[in-house]
């Protein structure tokens, strides 16, 4: 039983460690620091070992009870889904049969909510909670940029009768940014298909939230947050009210695998700012030509690294998604032959999953070549590490152009991104990497990167501009305490 007087808000994300992790990072703030009790909603699927890992790890047990983490029963798909569906068509439909047959009931359980929090892809939960009288937030995990454009979809789905792959101009998102028609997020790409149809659902359904929070700080995309706040075009939506409280992002695994240890103890070896970290998030995959000039470029730039290496696939981008990097296999059999012994000693390999943000708060660690997932992003600007692009499914094409024209965190390799991209040549690789490492640029992104990692610490803080936006709403479901 818990305090009556503290709000009880519900927390729901998708499946995909990207979702996860960041609305668990809610959940423990909103315990921790905004006196809430949470109750984490965990659609469990092919459960991964980092998930399992993650939310049922000591250092969150000794925050219940104020925070619990609620399995909902495993549901069986099989029947609506085969190997060629896509991702974020199963994605809808793990959430759709779920909430379907278990959310209404697992709410009521849970007495009196002032909210639920869901991310984009949980929408079928708002009419759940209409029906509850439950006000229900969507948490964006991703960019502003990214927000206004998915509060235009629906207006441009209805203008434009074309593919939009087919527009000869970049989309002229209101008041933001023109998107790029290559940068557009795989999802948008065929109209035709069901992938499409379950994105523009869900985000048609934007405007039913009570609030939208954002993981991210007023001082990292003002001009978006302006846009999205004042401009005539979001206010008739109408938009929900915006709140920026992040960057929240994943803490320190506690405790950590024997695997982790070795690879921070090797850090620890490594002169300050020398090692690159490459890193493709839960999904990535590579096809196993792009892993060979990724693994040539490396040999090379001649730099210090830490690879983490799934096994290639030809089919997809996102290959691991639904269980965040997939299974531990020998990365001998895919790199190039001798690859190991040649960079003995410079470079650590790791297949599959890596304690990312601590490599990434480790001094020796001097640049990280990212996919631009949203969280990704947070970790590497939160410590001062710059990045090279290298952006592979969803919208990490257009996070990765956002953070080389308006933020200046990031270079982009020529080439590449993606299945249809074609390769990115081992010398295109090799330069970038020595120009992020040693030249003139990486030191400027280097600089950038700790600017930034300050203003967010800022508002972060006790009395900052994210710490008030979350007081503020927390306050509002304090004063609607029955
Ligand atoms: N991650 C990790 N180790 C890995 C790969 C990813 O800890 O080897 C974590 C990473 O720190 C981040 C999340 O998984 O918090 C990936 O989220 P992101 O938004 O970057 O990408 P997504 O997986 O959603 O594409």
């Amino acid at each position: 039983e818990y305090d009556t007087m503290k709000p009880h808000v519900a927390v729901l994300p998708s499946p995909g460690m990207g979702h996860i992790i960041p609305l668990f990072e809610l959940a423990k703030s909103l315990v921790v620091h905004h006196n809430c009790h949470v109750s984490f909603l965990n659609i469990t699927t092919e459960a991964s070992a980092a998930q399992t890992h993650l939310l049922r790890s000591p250092a969150c047990t000794v925050l219940s009870p104020g925070l619990q983490v609620i399995d909902l029963p495993p549901v069986d798909i099989s029947a609506l889904v085969s190997e060629e569906t896509l991702v974020l068509t199963r994605l809808s439909i793990i959430v759709q049969e779920s909430l379907k047959s278990d959310l209404k009931s697992v709410l009521i359980d849970l007495g009196e909510l002032q909210a639920l929090v869901i991310d984009f892809f949980c929408t079928q939960a708002f009419e759940i909670c209409r029906e509850l009288s439950i006000p229900t937030y969507t948490f964006c995990t991703t960019s502003t940029a990214f927000l206004c454009f998915s509060l235009y979809l629906p207006t441009l789905d209805r203008e434009v009768e074309c593919e939009f792959v087919d527009l000869l101009e970049s989309i002229q998102v209101p008041d933001c940014a023109p998107v790029r028609i290559e940068d557009l997020l795989d999802q948008a790409r065929n109209r035709k298909i069901d992938e499409y149809k379950w994105l523009l659902l869900h985000l048609s359904r934007l405007p039913m939230a009570t609030g939208i929070f954002l993981n991210l700080w007023e001082d990292l995309e003002p001009k978006s947050l302006k846009a999205i706040r004042e401009h005539s075009f979001y206010k008739q939506i109408p938009t929900p009210p915006i709140h920026a409280i992040g960057p929240l992002i994943k803490q320190d695994e506690v405790p950590m695998t024997e695997r982790d240890a070795e690879c921070l103890a090797w850090l620890d070896k490594q002169p300050l700012d020398s090692v690159l970290f490459i890193a493709l998030g839960s999904g990535g995959t590579l096809t196993a030509a792009q892993l060979t000039e990724l693994a040539w470029g490396l040999e090379l730039s001649r730099q210090r690294f830490i690879l983490v290496v799934r096994k290639p696939t030809n089919t997809s981008a996102s290959g691991t998604f639904f269980n965040a990097g997939g299974d531990v296999n020998d990365p001998t059999a895919y790199l190039p032959e001798g690859f190991l012994e040649r960079t003995k000693g410079v470079g650590l390999v790791i297949p599959s999953w890596a304690p990312q943000v601590m490599v990434l708060r480790h001094s020796s660690t001097g640049a990280f070549l990212s996919h631009c997932g949203w969280n990704s992003i947070l970790e590497s600007i939160t410590h001062g590490v710059p990045m090279i692009a290298w952006p592979l499914y969803a919208e990490q094409r257009m996070n990765a152009t956002m953070l080389v024209e308006e933020v200046g965190l990031v270079v982009k390799l020529a080439a590449g991104g993606g299945l249809e991209k074609g390769v990115v040549e081992r010398e295109e690789i090799g330069r970038v990497i020595r120009m992020v490492m040693e030249g003139n640029e990486g030191k400027v992104m280097r600089h950038r990167a700790r600017e930034l990692k300050d203003s967010a610490e800022k508002a972060l803080n006790f009395g900052g501009s994210s710490y008030k936006s979350l007081s503020c709403v927390v306050q509002q479901w304090k004063a609607d305490i029955s």
